[in-house]
């Protein structure tokens, strides 16, 4: 049936790749998109936990090809999107989610954990788009979603770096919006939700503060449901900026 909306044709089975997702909002994200019928391709380093998740996705009647991926690295970023172009010739939407939060103030100097920032969540988004731009262009067709967070919208204290990195995700997304007319692009901006991410901090004040925030968080499974609405719109329709936080969270 044609969506009341549009003229376009209506949804149809979608091939997704998803980063990060052996935890967290990547895996619920994986779990949504196959239960609604939609091929995953799952990448993050931890390869044994995408295996487990793959096998439970089939297990329930979903279709899933895990494949180890280190963001960034763009060799094994475009590593990644060949094993999909080769088990599902074609690329739909993209979901750029892999991310590290090794939050702390910045007179702690913690420069490794700030370029880890960089590296992952600026640059991996980078490397993704550039792995997927020509096989989406030559499609004519393509969604990339990227999963920034309130921190791309706001500033606070010990997030300084990962707050940089978030908005330069929000300005590049817009960016690349303006520039094509046949892709989709859809920011997505999660605030507090349960997942291993406080896990990547290792300053221990900071740690034990976010710990205590995390008390109203959202469960990851709020975040894969925006990803499934974004990427259930016509294909004229672009849903480019999404903020989901718990009801309760400043
Ligand atoms: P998790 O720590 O649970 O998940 C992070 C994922 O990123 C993991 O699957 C991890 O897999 C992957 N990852 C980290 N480094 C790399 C790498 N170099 N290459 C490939 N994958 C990598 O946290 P979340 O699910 O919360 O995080 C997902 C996204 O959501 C992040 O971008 C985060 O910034 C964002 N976000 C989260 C919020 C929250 O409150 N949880 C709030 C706002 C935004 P592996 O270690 O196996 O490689």
């Amino acid at each position: 049936m044609t969506h009341p909306l549009s003229t376009a044709a209506p949804e149809t089975v979608k091939t997704v790749l998803i980063t990060g997702a052996s935890s967290g909002i990547g895996e619920a994200t994986a779990r949504r998109l196959a239960a609604a019928g939609h091929h995953v391709v799952l990448g993050a380093r931890r390869a044994g936990r995408l295996a487990t998740l793959a096998k439970d996705i089939e297990a329930a009647g979903g279709s899933a090809l895990p494949h180890a991926l280190d963001v960034t690295d763009p060799l094994s970023m475009r590593a990644f999107v060949q094993a999909a172009l080769d088990q599902y010739g074609r690329i739909d939407v993209l979901v750029n989610n892999a991310g590290v939060m090794p939050l702390s103030r910045l007179d702690a100097l913690r420069t490794d954990e700030w370029d880890r920032m960089i590296d992952v969540n600026l640059r991996g988004v980078l490397h993704g788009i550039a792995a997927v731009l020509p096989t989406m262009t030559s499609q004519g067709a393509g969604h990339i979603v990227n999963i920034a967070s309130v921190s791309g919208l706001r500033v606070d204290p010990t997030a300084a770096v990962y707050s940089a990195t978030k908005h330069a995700v929000r300005a590049l997304s817009e960016g690349l919006r303006q520039e094509s007319r046949h892709l989709r692009v859809t920011v997505i901006s999660p605030g507090l939700t349960r997942s291993e991410l406080a896990d990547t901090i290792a300053d221990q004040d900071t740690k034990d503060a976010v710990a205590g925030q995390m008390a109203i968080a959202i469960p990851a499974a709020a975040i894969g449901e925006a990803v499934h609405y974004a990427i259930g719109q016509p294909s004229d329709v672009d849903v480019n900026e999404l903020v989901v936080r718990p009801a309760a969270q400043g």
